[in-house]
């Protein structure tokens, strides 16, 4: 995966007008109906994905910690920062290497539970200070919309699994505390990893030292159950295929009073069997019969905005384009495009020999050869 500084031309350290600029700029460049490069849709999903991470601060922040990893689908960062603690200990910490910092050694050589809660640097603050408000996870969802609720907009349902609190323990996990077995309640364990020793946080306790005396059943002690959620997702008018709808707040749920998470929602729009898109433009096959295209009709017609009467003049042949103004497909900026229909005679099933012969009559109109220009080489 491409660095998300590098996919948006930004420096690490842009402010977010910054980031804003360059992404309108870069996303009208690539918008796919604007840009008909063969990779210029993967580029402009590969844009926004970028500009969903680093337009939020707290997301950009794991990003800047934790790079890639961030980008999974509820990545909780506390666990990533007890793993990382305990899965590099001693001198490889040291070493530098990749995002580590020296907090996070620390926290794991003196035990406690989170980012300063009970470190020795820590002690004499307020609770207020030292609590941590857990914003919830980002969540991901893909909906499949047909090309009418593309071009109308409209609400689509969608049945979500998430972690919420947990109701039977309401998120503590257990009762009663009792000293943790496996590091007998100092927090800490040894560790003995490439022929190196080191002191890192014990895991089943995260360094708190101690252990629900009765875990929570419904949740194994973890303060979180996943629960089915029925969530209404609207849909713009103009929406595009890959596009990502953001719903604020409908992800998974905050701990310690922060903000629940974002819902992230991946369009995908099927194909319609009549209707099709060319950029801003539909395009449609209008069947019509022999009489009709020869001697001109007035015919009802559906479009998505309802049937409308379109008059089909005279003497049209098959391939005509006859154009709808303003019934095609929204634009950005407000407008929509054309609806083209396309005029396509057909002959009647088999017919009797009078209305053969009334048919062949027709040939008589022709001025000339009809496949005259129909030549392959240029000559
Ligand atoms: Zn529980
Ligand atoms: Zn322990």
């Amino acid at each position: 995966m491409r660095n998300l500084y590098e996919v948006l031309g930004v420096p690490r350290d842009a402010d977010q007008a910054a980031i804003r600029k360059a992404f309108r700029q870069l996303a009208r460049q690539c918008h796919p109906d604007v840009n008909k490069a063969p990779d210029a849709e993967a580029r402009f999903k590969e844009i926004n994905a970028a500009y969903e991470v680093l337009s939020d601060e707290q997301r950009r922040a794991w990003y800047d910690e934790f790079g890639d990893a961030s980008l999974r689908t509820g990545f909780d960062p506390e666990a990533a920062r007890a793993w990382r603690a305990s899965a590099r200990p001693g001198p490889e910490v040291f070493g530098g290497g990749g995002g580590v910092d020296l907090e996070d050694l620390f926290s794991s050589l003196f035990g406690g539970g989170g980012r300063g809660r009970g470190s020795p640097f820590a002690r004499g603050w307020n609770q207020e200070t030292v609590s941590v408000r857990r914003r919830g996870p980002d969540m991901e969802a893909r909906i499949e919309i047909d090309l009418l609720t593309a071009i109308r907009g409209g609400d689509v349902r969608l049945s979500l699994r998430r972690p919420e609190t947990c109701r039977v323990c309401g998120g503590t996990g257990g009762t009663g505390r009792q000293t943790c077995p496996a590091c007998k309640g100092s927090g800490r364990r040894t560790s003995q990893r490439f022929g190196l020793r080191a002191v890192v946080r014990c895991e089943e306790c995260a360094g708190s030292g101690s252990v629900f005396a009765r875990e929570c059943a419904a949740c194994g002690g973890s303060g979180r159950t996943m629960a089915t959620h029925d969530v209404k997702v609207h849909v713009p008018a103009g929406v595009v295929d890959g596009q990502v709808l953001r719903l604020k707040g409908l992800g998974g749920e905050g701990r310690d009073g922060g903000a629940a998470g974002h819902l992230l929602v991946t369009v995908s729009i099927r194909p319609h069997p009549f209707l099709r898109r060319d950029g801003h433009d539909l395009e449609m096959d209008l069947p019509v019969t022999i009489g009709e295209a020869v001697g001109g009709a007035s015919v009802c017609v559906p479009t998505p905005d309802g049937e409308v009467r379109v008059r089909i003049p005279p003497g049209s042949s098959g391939g005509q384009r006859l154009r709808l103004r303003g019934r095609g497909f929204p634009k950005p900026g407000g407008g929509r495009g054309d609806l083209f229909l396309v005029v396509r005679p057909v002959a009647p099933p088999a017919a009797d020999e009078e209305i053969v012969r009334t048919a062949r009559s027709l040939d008589r109109a022709y001025p000339g050869d009809v496949r005259a220009d129909l030549r392959l080489d240029g000559s």
